[in-house]
């Protein structure tokens, strides 16, 4: 595959950007070689810059759940842009966006948008420990919430891919109230809330968690967070980013019937532009300035822009599932964008297990829904422990020889992988026959 202009690209980059990248994970450097560069998108597809054409599973990380260019963003976008690009006071958008949250995720009764995930995590934390009184947070090893100081301990993503659980420039102060679990185990949460009693302001998750791969809970483990949470006082966050209206219209917490205090998300609800939003009970929210004591604020939060292209993708996850249903949470609702979803996760994950299975490739092949990871272990992944037991030089040479197929996953084992609704029974047919021949090769 030619990658002149890239790797022309690349070499430049790398004299003006550290590492060449905005954000660490797009240097390849978990798979070694040089990434490529896009300049267009569209559907299940993108183009690099030498005209390469490949199937994306990575799907800008996760917000191009239409796939990418959907011709309503666009449009929304435009039309937005005609406008104005940021007003810095309130525009009608906000409220359209905060009201539709509210009706997609019910134990959202109030919202505040911001402009990344980073930003809703760290903010959602301040919040929680302003309204507890506490100080001390639990997170879990290997769940990313973005790279606020606080929550840079033991994250996954590109923290783990780089080896660097911990970054420098946090001062051991600042995470010193950070008590870091493994996810799935149930008595280490107990014993900790005994040995912190009235300390906890509460625990934040990925109730699926995709950045050191995926692993699903364990059957109880979220059901058992938010019981040993309310017996003490705590708050319980949900970090979906990830899995925000993308595991179902009102993410995990729907899918695995749970609710949780304070929910935060980010990818899917910016359908492509720089977003993120937290929420949850009206009571813990409005704890937040200019009503309560906690302070937490944006020039461009709720930019129409992003407002714009956020809403076009809400809308159409809604109104392709509920043509008819004026209410989205009425149960006559259909689930068409989502089992769909459901579908080509399912398609995918067969194909992937039996392409591993007869090439005599140990592979446990994780799926929920729309998101995926396979590692190259033959013990079942609940875990970043046991996740790190893939052989990861298996993965690198899997990566490239599918990039060399025309199909892009995630340049890193500890990413998870992303389907579309624009990803057609064909591209995974496609996708599945690659891997049975690279597969083989490993
Ligand atoms: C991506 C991600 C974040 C951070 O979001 P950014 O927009 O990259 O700041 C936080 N939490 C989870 C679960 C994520 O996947």
């Amino acid at each position: 595959m030619n990658r002149t202009e890239s790797d022309r690209l690349f070499a430049e980059a790398l004299k003006y950007i550290p590492g060449g990248v905005n954000s660490p994970v797009r240097a390849f450097r978990a798979v070694g070689g040089n990434p490529f560069f896009v300049n267009r998108a569209s559907g299940s597809k993108v183009w690099d810059v030498d005209g390469n054409e490949l199937i994306d599973y990575v799907l800008t990380w996760g917000p191009a759940i239409l796939g990418h260019a959907h011709p309503k963003i666009i449009a929304a976008v435009k039309a937005a842009a005609e406008l104005g690009t940021s007003f810095g006071i309130p525009n009608p958008l906000e409220v359209t966006m905060a009201k539709l949250i509210c009706e997609l995720v019910p134990s959202v009764q109030k919202v505040r948008m911001t402009s990344s995930g980073t930003e809703a995590c760290m903010s959602a934390i301040r919040l929680a420990r302003g309204f507890t009184r506490r100080d001390k947070i639990i997170k879990f090893d290997g769940c990313y919430h973005g790279h606020a100081d606080s929550l840079l301990v033991r994250a996954g993503s590109g923290a783990l891919t780089f080896g660097q659980p911990d970054s420098a420039g946090v001062p051991a102060a600042f995470t010193s109230h950070t008590i870091v679990m493994p996810y799935n185990d149930f008595e280490a949460v107990t014993a900790v809330f005994t040995a912190n009693k009235d300390q906890i302001a509460g625990i934040i998750v990925e109730p699926v968690p995709g950045n050191a791969g995926l692993y699903l809970p364990k059957p109880g483990y979220l059901e058992f967070l938010r019981e040993i949470t309310a017996a003490h006082g705590a708050l319980l966050i949900f970090d979906e980013v990830m899995t925000g209206f993308r595991l179902a219209r009102g993410g995990a917490q729907e899918r695995f019937h749970i609710t949780p205090d304070l929910s935060c998300f980010g990818k899917v609800i910016g359908g492509g532009l720089p977003v993120g939003a937290f929420g949850g009970r009206a009571e813990i929210m409005d704890y937040l300035a200019p009503l309560g004591p906690v302070y937490q604020a944006g020039t461009l939060s709720g930019n129409p822009l992003a407002m714009a292209a956020g809403l076009a993708n809400l809308q159409e996850l809604c109104s392709r599932a509920c043509e008819s249903a004026e209410n989205p949470r009425s149960h006559e609702r259909g689930y068409d964008v989502y089992e769909l979803l459901e579908a080509r996760g399912a398609q995918l994950a067969a194909g992937m297990r039996d392409a591993a299975k007869s090439a005599g490739v140990p592979m446990q092949f994780n799926q929920c829904g729309s998101m995926f990871c396979g590692y190259f272990t033959d013990q079942p992944v609940h875990n970043v422990a046991e996740a790190m037991r893939s052989d990861r030089e298996k993965f690198k040479k899997f990566f490239h020889g599918m990039l060399a197929a025309g199909v892009y996953l995630a340049p890193s084992q500890f990413e998870a992988g992303f389907l579309s609704t624009a990803h057609t029974a064909a591209d995974i047919e496609k996708t599945v026959s690659a891997a049975a021949k690279v597969l083989r090769t490993l």
